[in-house]
């Protein structure tokens, strides 16, 4: 049994195949999506496709760091009424983007106070993009951080040193996805000195796909691979794998 804590299947990607893609999955094992939205036009194909598969999807309301413009105050203030509005598990996904826009660090800074300030309101935990970003993020967390705060780090890819800090804020649990199956990531390195009761599972699908179906479109029935990967580098099998990433994603998402 395996969650995947990250996945845009509600994207047009998926329009063509979504209930097979969803079958699929189920038949991998896969028997829980968390969904992280995007922007302002998102949302609401989240929240229907979260309406459609009731208990195997579920919703996160967020602005993507990718996607905050100048008019990000309206996005926010469109986007927030909907967390009380229907059953938003997580405020995401939320944070720093410097790999694809540096001149708007400011209002990007801006837009994720404001939402961990929703997370704490609403009592919720964050999802975290970090590209580029690791110690724009951590000056911010630094600031906000209380001990109610929790979440994942999205798509964890980076040091030892940046994972112990994460961990050291006592609520993150770090995100493990495709990369850590591509062959010079060093990720697997990293992972291997990281307490598996700090890891969930994830595709950020249709993005991120794990080798050996680099340069397809990801699925959530990609799950399974990453798990054996993790299998090889704890030395446990992926069942149990499966099951503390799981119960790991269940203790964050209150699912
Ligand atoms: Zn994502």
């Amino acid at each position: 049994m395996y969650i995947d804590t990250h996945t845009h299947i509600y994207l047009k990607d998926f329009d063509e195949d979504r209930k097979g893609i969803i079958s699929e999955c189920l038949d991998s094992g896969v028997n829980k999506l968390i969904l992280p939205n995007i922007d302002k036009i998102s949302i609401a194909d989240v929240i229907k496709i979260c309406e459609v598969y009731k208990n195997i999807c579920y919703p996160m309301v967020g602005l993507h760091p990718c996607y905050i413009k100048e008019s990000y105050e309206d996005d926010l203030e469109y986007l927030k009424p909907i967390i009380k509005s229907i059953n938003t598990i997580a405020i995401g996904e939320i944070g720093i983007d410097l790999y694809w826009d540096k001149s708007n660090l400011e209002i990007q800074r801006k837009a994720f106070i404001t939402q961990i300030n929703w997370a704490k309101e609403f009592k919720l935990p964050i999802v975290i993009h970090a590209r580029d970003s690791y110690n724009e993020i951590f000056e911010v967390l630094d600031q906000v951080n209380d001990e109610d705060l929790k979440g994942v780090f999205h798509c964890f890819s980076s040091s030892l040193k940046d994972a112990d800090r994460i961990l050291n804020y006592g609520g993150f649990k770090l995100g493990i996805g495709g990369v850590v199956t591509f062959k010079n990531s060093g990720l697997d390195k990293v992972v291997k000195n990281i307490d598996i009761k700090n890891i969930v599972l994830e595709t950020d699908s249709p993005y991120l796909t794990p080798t050996p179906f680099r340069g397809t479109r990801n699925k959530s029935s990609y799950i399974p691979i990453i798990a054996n990967k993790l299998s090889d580098i704890y030395e446990i099998s992926s069942e149990e794998i499966g099951n503390i990433t799981s119960k790991n994603a269940k203790e964050i998402f209150n699912i």
